[in-house]
């Protein structure tokens, strides 16, 4: 069943119809539908899109990819919700890319492939590959990880040594089959058994009651993270960058298990990761990898200690969330009065603080609101 509420609340409208036309700072541009200079436009939050010639009505984010596409709203809200397509911009008026339909798992050759994995990994290229990137047995087993010696990489169409990936739901029916290749003979990095989908990984092993959630992408960092936490950390990964119905399903996991547990979001672009914040609300801090280094790569450098004290820094900094929540008020200045309540957030908290730094950034937030606030004016 598709959950259609779920979709509109993930997916970002303004984002998505980015794809298909420019939209100026007022989020008004050309139409994708019956083209203009700025009739089309983004409304009620961000939430609806309506044209002045050709959709007075207009419509959500699923409304305008099966607009766009000429597809049934299902058929849109399965594109957007497919991975492969989502990352993928195709412009309007081209031929409808409804792709084939995709094929269901089979079970019992997934079951296969999770089993034989698990028996031949222990003394595999694959354990050793795991424990250089920091893994330990422990975590492995926990995960049902195994080794294929020779996975079929479709690229460079040779045989290579992977690691086995399963993708478990909580019921623990299995959702896909991922292999990480695991040597240099190939650039593909990863492939997955017919039929796979990559909503979610970890679901199956969520703890009943963690200290803290936490979100990131690729199998390898969820991996990674779980070494450093143990079993006192829920920890999802949403597969590929930008893999917007694994943000969908992950914030429902979450919010749906652990109302009031902290939630970390990791992603490697900064505005998914704003983005996905809004889905989650609460108590969600955005974390930013230092220097660029992923989960593995300061699991490797810096241990499970240093990569605990990165994802949580003595647990929360509420100047911190609060800092956070002011930069996405500065960045959605869209009048005078969301200015002035913005700004009236902003002097409160500047009088709690302190330390010089983070009053420069409070105040360079402020000068950023107020230029807003002047090219609205004008
Ligand atoms: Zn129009």
């Amino acid at each position: 069943m598709i959950d259609f509420q779920a979709i509109r609340e993930s997916i970002d409208l303004t984002e998505i119809a980015g794809r298909y036309t420019t939209l100026n700072r007022y989020l008004q541009g050309p139409c994708p539908l019956c083209g203009g200079r700025d009739r089309f436009y983004i409304h009620n939050g961000g939430q609806r899109w309506g044209c002045r010639r050709c959709n007075e009505k207009g419509g959500d984010v699923i409304d305008l990819v099966a607009l766009c596409h000429k597809m049934s709203k299902g058929e849109a809200a399965r594109w957007l919700t497919g991975d492969q397509h989502v990352t993928t911009p195709v412009p309007a008026r081209t031929a409808a890319p409804k792709g084939p339909p995709r094929s269901a798992l089979d079970q019992d050759v997934a079951a296969k492939v999770i089993q034989r994995g698990i028996e031949l990994l222990p003394s595999s290229p694959g354990l050793t590959y795991a424990v250089s990137r920091g893994l330990s047995s422990e975590t492995l087993d926990r995960y049902h990880i195994g080794f294929d010696p020779r996975r079929f990489d479709p690229r460079a169409k040779v045989r290579r040594p992977a690691l086995v990936i399963p993708w478990l739901n909580t019921d623990g029916t299995i959702s896909g089959v991922k292999f990480r290749f695991t040597d240099a003979s190939g650039d593909l990095r990863y492939t997955a058994l017919k039929g796979s989908s990559s909503i979610l990984f970890g679901a199956n092993v969520l703890p009943p009651d963690p200290r803290v959630c936490v979100v990131v992408e690729g199998e390898l960092n969820a991996l990674s993270v779980a070494e450093a936490f143990g079993r006192d950390s829920a920890i999802l990964s949403i597969g590929p960058k930008g893999n917007l119905a694994g943000i969908a399903a992950a914030s429902d996991l979450i919010r749906g298990r652990y109302a009031g547990v902290p939630v970390v979001l990791w992603l490697d672009e900064e505005e998914d990761a704003r983005r996905a914040r809004r889905t989650f609300g609460g108590t969600t801090v955005a974390l930013k990898s230092p220097r660029g280094l992923d989960a593995n790569a300061i699991l490797v450098a810096y241990g499970g200690a240093g990569l605990r004290e990165l994802v949580m820094p003595s647990e929360h900094d509420p100047v911190l969330t609060e800092i956070a929540a002011l930069r996405e008020l500065a960045d959605r200045v869209r009048s005078k009065a969301d200015y002035l309540s913005f700004s009236s957030r902003l002097e409160s908290l500047y009088d709690q603080v302190t330390d010089e730094k983070r009053r420069a950034i409070l105040r360079r937030l402020q000068a950023e609101a107020e230029k807003l606030l002047v090219s609205i004016k004008r």
